[in-house]
């Protein structure tokens, strides 16, 4: 069969913190899940701003070749027109299967002029094949801006096919200087798009060097990561970053605290379930104590009445003739009487704690004196139930507060268990003493012991140890100990327990000296 402990404690696994726990993973996956649909949000937006900066460096190059196509003062003084409107443009090339005509920017002295020509006459002759398309494009209609490879450091060479000449196979080349390009035209755009909130720069692609930044950054906070191709400028990138906080900081912030929290609540409910599980399961310990000291108390108070009934009624009839014999039952009747009478006042006594109704008198007395006037009653019984018993009164003991009563129980219940849990070694030694602004008392026996798991638990109300042939017959009802220590914390002192299992038991009572 389960315990009901156990019953209460799958139950509130099943119902409370099963669910919790499978929300909480399951939110806990999402979460990273909705990091990463944020983090690809992001990212397809700084990747639009780029594609935006990347269309508009297209439309500059078309809108120069727009203007070569639809010139109206020929197509000679248009080139000059645009190559001194643009500073970014160091030559412009007009090229036919027969003719290449050239025009630089500035007057350049004829060496240069004629290397500068070679260089571009073989870009041209080396990308044959691309310019054979440009052409074929221009003939169905679509102008195609071509970027050539170059192998002159820091330009770039743009070449496409004229609309109006598309029958002579006209193609014209920019030669442009990237850096000035990147800064007159780029540049203007990027500050725009950037509008204070990104930061945007230009690399070069080997050597990751910025060439162009929207923003001087002296912050901290720019380690630009999103870099996409520039489709004009091959061998460079342009990358983009949020200033301060980037939205994926917030966003794994979020997640990051979220994963805390969630953390934080599963350990608080564990918690709460261990606790709500621990204190159940006492609660149903504790009423299965109960209901064995009624069994034991019904049992201790049923003996001594079956006795008295028994004698009284022998008394009565008149049967016993032997003036010894009629002695020997009043005794009985007066001893059971009074096992009775101290059974029902420990109850009684029990109660009036439980409901907190317990009252003590305290007043100034003498340990030793006390304990003395509650030997003297008690040592006849000890003697006929076969202990020796040794008082060793301490000198010198201060004045105490006590409630003289408490304390005649206190000790009379450590005495009957001293007793109760002594089995041939019948002694019992009593002392008092001081010792650190406390007098103290104790209550030595060697009989069974405890052992040293049961040593805190046997001042629990109706806690019994029922391991071990003594303990088990043993009668009693679990709640001595409760009261003696009860007692002790209403005259504010401790209670201490020295045991060894099989060699005997320490009780010592504390009371504090009155200053
Ligand atoms: P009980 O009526 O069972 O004696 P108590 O509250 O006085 O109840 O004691 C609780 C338990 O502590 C006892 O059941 C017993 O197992 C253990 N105990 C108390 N005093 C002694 C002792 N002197 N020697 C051994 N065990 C003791």
């Amino acid at each position: 069969m389960i315990k009901p402990g156990l019953k209460i404690g799958i139950a509130l696994t099943l119902m409370l913190v099963l669910p919790t726990l499978f929300f909480s993973a399951y939110e806990m996956g999402n979460l990273s899940q909705n990091e990463m649909v944020v983090d690809s949000i992001y990212s397809s937006q700084l990747e639009s701003i780029l594609f935006s900066v990347n269309q508009y460096s297209d439309d500059v190059v078309s809108s120069w070749a727009y203007q070569l196509d639809n010139s109206k003062d020929g197509l000679e003084k248009e080139i000059r027109k645009i190559s001194a409107k643009n500073y970014s443009i160091d030559a412009i090339a007009v090229v036919t299967s027969r003719k290449f005509r050239f025009f630089p920017k500035e007057k350049i002295p004829r060496d240069s002029l004629h290397l500068l020509q070679g260089t571009l006459e073989r870009a041209f002759s080396d990308n044959h094949k691309m310019i054979n398309n440009l052409q074929r494009y221009i003939k169905s209609g679509y102008q195609k801006i071509g970027v050539l490879e170059t192998e002159m450091e820091g330009k770039s060479l743009f070449a496409f096919a004229r609309k109006q000449a598309s029958e002579s196979g006209q193609t014209i080349l920019f030669l442009l200087n990237t850096l000035k390009f990147v800064n007159e035209n780029l540049g203007p755009k990027i500050q725009g798009v950037a509008q204070n909130r990104f930061y945007i720069s230009v690399f070069e692609s080997a050597s990751n060097r910025e060439i162009y930044a929207n923003a001087i950054h002296e912050e901290e906070d720019k380690n630009i990561q999103h870099k996409k191709d520039i489709w004009l400028l091959p061998g460079y990138q342009m990358g983009i970053q949020m200033k301060g906080n980037t939205v994926e900081d917030l966003v794994h912030e979020r997640t990051t605290t979220n994963f805390i929290l969630l953390g934080v609540m599963n350990v608080v409910l564990l918690l709460g379930a261990w606790f709500v599980f621990r204190n159940i399961r006492q609660q149903i310990r504790l009423n299965q104590m109960k209901s064995e000291f009624i069994s034991n108390v019904s049992h201790e108070i049923r003996t001594p009445l079956a006795l008295i009934n028994m004698y009284s009624e022998t008394l009565e009839m008149g049967r016993v003739t032997s003036d010894e014999k009629r002695m020997e039952y009043y005794r009985i009747i007066n001893t059971e009487t009074n096992r009775l009478s101290s059974m029902v006042n420990k109850i009684l006594n029990f109660g009036k704690i439980e409901s907190g109704r317990r009252e003590y008198h305290f007043q100034n007395s003498d340990l030793n004196s006390e304990l003395d006037m509650v030997l003297q009653n008690y040592r006849q019984h000890l003697d006929r139930k076969g202990f020796a018993l040794e008082f060793s009164p301490g000198n010198g003991l201060p004045i105490i507060a006590v409630d003289r009563e408490a304390l005649s129980e206190a000790v009379i219940n450590l005495i009957d268990n001293a007793v109760k849990y002594s089995d041939q070694d019948r002694r019992i030694a009593i002392s008092t003493g001081k010792e650190n602004g406390f007098v103290f008392l104790q209550v030595t026996d060697y009989g069974i012991g405890i052992a040293p798991k049961d040593q805190a638990l046997v001042f629990d109300k109706f806690y019994r140890v029922t391991k071990g042939d003594l303990a088990h017959k043993a009668k009693g009802s679990g709640i001595g100990l409760s009261i003696v220590k009860h007692i002790m914390e209403a005259h504010k002192g401790n209670i201490e327990l020295r045991s060894r299992l099989g060699e005997g038991s320490c009780f010592g009572l504390y009371f504090p000296v009155n200053n």
